[in-house]
This record gives structure tokens, sequence and C-alpha cells, in this order.
């Protein structure tokens, strides 16, 4: 093997203990691969205190300084880590975002990656050098630094893999694979051996936090293999690439991160495009006799209410909680089976239905509420 790119996600680089055991993956990786890029998230929880810690300085804290802040988190692992790597004899250095020549748009809290110069990894490489870049940050056109959205250090690893060319890109965390629903909230979910592109971008969107939206996107455009695996086990695995057909229901999700706005106004194009001009992720957006309706991430729904406020301050905003049912597999709404059992499950256990929506590999079902017991149900009666 020439090239190859290690993702170690947050839980994975949580403490010195970790740390090890990362190392020891990456060494044991670069006594067979001739050059090796590894690609880091923040410790543990960091990104998270992080944000606290502004909120608690500032409701809306301005997203260049959240960047400014947040980056600093994959910073700190990148270091310690070549550190570590260094003393155990394996030469390496580490690299921020701008450093490794990762330069994105301007927006940001969620920049998109635009261009990655490879020449200063490529010189540490040849140089013999382990490389670790800080996941999820770039710089921008103005020389500001940038970050790529919760998650983006796979939308990094990626990236970097694209960039490089490099043979392989395997994402480390703490499961050992894609399974047919969160491991930690279903225990007898079942590993993946394979998910196409499309039923893993499915499973991403529609709230799984297992792999960053975005990179999934961008390996089907180049057509690269995304390899997820644990850090903790050499076991198991799930390989994310193109495949032909097949017509089962590969995975559950249930997206509790969802708060639907109703406003009483009338003012469509305004407030549609307010919304949009501040990067909020709008879904479903629709007006109805005398009210706008749309549905929001509830992580943004701070950033809303301040938006609409100040711009419309005397409508009134009314908000609730949903949650999000998707069951994914490529050609299962082919014919109404798979759909039919949902229905029938979720009429029998009194679920409340606000909406189906279909696409070619899901169906997506809004509930105001459903309990990890109905899908535990659901996924025994569907997943084969
Ligand atoms: P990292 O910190 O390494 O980036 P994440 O926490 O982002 O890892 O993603 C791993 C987590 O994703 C797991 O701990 C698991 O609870 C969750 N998860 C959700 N859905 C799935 C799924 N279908 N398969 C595997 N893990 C899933
Ligand atoms: N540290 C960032 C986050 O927690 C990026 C990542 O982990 O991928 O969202
Ligand atoms: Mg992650």
């Amino acid at each position: 093997m020439n090239t190859v790119i290690l993702k170690f996600g947050g839980t994975s680089v949580a403490d010195n203990i970790k740390l090890n055991v990362v190392a020891k993956k990456i060494i044991s990786l670069k006594n067979k691969a001739k050059n090796v890029v590894v690609v880091v998230s923040a410790q543990g929880k960091t990104t998270n205190q992080l944000i606290k810690e502004a909120q608690e300085l500032s409701a809306i804290p301005e997203e260049r300084e959240m960047d400014m802040l947040l980056s600093t988190g994959e910073q700190i692992t990148a270091s310690k880590l070549s550190i570590l790597l260094n003393r155990k004899g394996y030469p390496a250095v580490s690299l921020t975002g701008w450093q490794a020549g990762i330069k994105t748009n301007s927006i940001h809290t969620s920049a998109k990656i635009e261009q990655i110069y490879t020449k200063r990894i490529e010189q540490e490489l040849e140089k013999g050098n382990i490389v670790v870049v800080t996941g999820f940050q770039g710089l921008n056109e103005e020389q500001d630094i940038t970050t790529l959205g919760r998650g983006g250090s796979d939308t990094t690893a990626v990236a970097l893999q694209v960039a490089l060319k490099a043979d392989k890109c395997y994402i480390f965390s703490d499961v050992d694979g894609i399974y047919s629903a969160d491991p930690n909230m279903i225990t007898m979910a079942k590993r993946l051996d394979e998910i196409s592109f499309d039923e893993m971008q499915e499973v991403a969107d529609s709230g799984a936090k297992v792999l960053h939206d975005r990179c999934i996107q961008m390996g089907k455009k180049f057509d690269c293999d995304i390899i997820a695996k644990s850090t903790f086990s050499d076991e198991g695995g799930t390989k994310i690439c193109q495949q032909i057909e097949s017509s089962e229901v590969k995975s559950i999700v249930k997206n509790e991160n969802l708060i639907a706005i109703e406003i009483e106004n009338q003012q469509f194009y305004d407030i549609y495009q307010c919304l949009l001009e501040n990067n909020i992720l709008v879904e479903a957006f629709q007006k109805r006799e005398k009210v706008i309706e749309f549905r929001i991430k509830k992580s943004e729904y701070n950033k809303v209410i301040e938006l609409l406020d100040s711009n419309y301050p005397t409508c009134q905003v009314k908000q609730k909680d949903l949650m999000k049912l998707s069951v994914v597999g490529y050609g299962i709404i082919q014919d109404n089976q798979v759909l039919n059992q949902v229905i029938k499950i979720l009429k029998k256990y009194k679920i409340e239905i606000l909406e189906v929506n279909l696409t070619l590999a899901k169906i997506e079902i809004l509930v105001k509420e459903i309990n990890n017991e109905i899908v535990k149900i659901l996924h025994e009666q569907l997943i084969k």
C-alpha cells in the first residue's frame, strides 16, 4: 500500500490511555503502508464543552469566533498524538487544517472544502513522517479559520483521500462498523459488511451521527470506498461503496434533533430568504392558511428565534418537538410491502403519524414521539 488515511474520532482519542491505543494502531499500519496520514478529532466532549463555555458568555456568539475557538480542540489532539508517536520512535508531525493546505469557502461553522494544496503534506511524507492533520477545519479566502460542521473530521479524512489519491481511508470510532440501527440504542442491531453510498447517505441525512453526511457525498462522487472500523478491535468493519442492486431494509434511524416552527405571518418569501441567507437548514417550508410552518434542527433553534425576533418582532412564533423515523434500504419503496409493515406496527402501538415521505432509498415518517421499545420492535420485524 502506498498511502492510507486513518481518522480517529473524539472517543478514540479521549485520554492518554486511548491515545496509546491509537498510536499502536497507527504504528501497525505504518509498518504496512509507505505513507500514513492521520486525521484526528478533538478529545472526548471537548467541542461540546467549548460551545457551552462560549454560550455562557453570549447566547449567540459570532460564528467566526466560534470557528476560531472550536478549531483549537483538534490541535490539542494532533500535537499530543505526534508527541507520543515521536517518543515511540515513529517520526510524526502535526499540521493544522491551514498548514495542510485545506482551503474552504467562507461559511463559518459549516464551511465546504474547495481545494486542498497537498504540497506540505507530501513534503512531510517524503521525509518519512507520519502526518497528523487536525480534522474539521480549514482556511477561507480572507485567511480566517473555518470549521466544517459538527462531525466534520470524517469529511477532512475523505477529502484527503481524494486529494492524495490514497489507497484506503479508514474511519475509526467506538463502533466496529455501520449497524442496522444505532447499536447503543438497539443492542441486537447487526453490523453490515457493506452498505452503498446512497443508503449510507440516507442513514447520515436521517441523523445517525456515525459518519458525517458530506464525506459520503465525496466518497460517492470520487468513487473512493470508505471503511468504518473500531479503534479498539481488529474485528469487523463496514465498507461503504458502490453497489449494484439490493432491496432490503439496511438500517433504521430515530432522530430526535428536530423541531417544527409555526409563525403567524404571510411573508413566505421574506422569511424563507432570511433563513436561507443565514445558512439555516430548513426542511419542508410551507404556507398553510394564516401560518408558515417549517422544520429545523433543534441545535439551530436559538439562532432561528433570534433571527425571527430581530427581523419580524411582531409575529407569533410557536414551536413543537418532533421525531423522525427513517427506514433505509435501496429499492424498498418499489413495492408497498415494507411501508405497509411499518404502518401496521405504528398503528398497533398508537403512534400518531404526522407525515410520510418516500425517496428511492428511504421511508421517512414524522411522528410526535416514539420510544426506543417500538423502534426495537420495528427493527425485529424489518431487519432479516
Ligand atoms: P466519532 O467520535 O469517532 O466520530 P461518532 O460518535 O461520531 O464517532 O459516531 C459513532 C457513534 O455513532 C456510535 O457510538 C453510535 O452510537 C452512533 N451510531 C448511530 N447510528 C449508528 C449506526 N447505524 N451504526 C453504527 N453506529 C451508529
Ligand atoms: N470535534 C468536532 C465535533 O465534535 C469535529 C469531529 O469530531 O468530527 O463536531
Ligand atoms: Mg463523528
